[in-house]
C-alpha cells in the first residue's frame, strides 16, 4: 500500500487516508482527510471573521461618505 505523508500528522499515512488531489503532484491531498476537513472548517471560520469585519469595514465607510 503507498504511504503519504501528512504535514499535520508529521507522519505517514496510508493512502486511502486521503482524498485524491488533481493539483497536486502526487495525485493526492496535501493533508489526511481528518486535517483536510479540519483545516476547511478552521478556514471558513476564518474566513467568516474576515467577511464579517469586510462587511463592517464597508459599512462603515459608506456611513462616513454620506
Ligand atoms: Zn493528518
Amino acid at each position: 500500500m503507498k504511504m503519504l505523508y501528512c504535514k499535520d500528522c508529521g507522519e505517514f499515512r496510508p493512502e486511502e487516508d486521503f482524498s485524491s488531489n488533481v493539483n497536486s503532484k502526487t495525485g493526492f491531498a496535501f493533508y489526511c482527510k481528518k486535517h483536510a476537513a479540519l483545516r476547511q472548517k478552521n478556514w471558513k471560520k476564518e474566513n467568516a471573521v474576515k467577511v464579517k469585519a469586510a462587511k463592517k469595514d464597508y459599512y462603515r465607510r459608506k456611513k462616513n461618505s454620506e
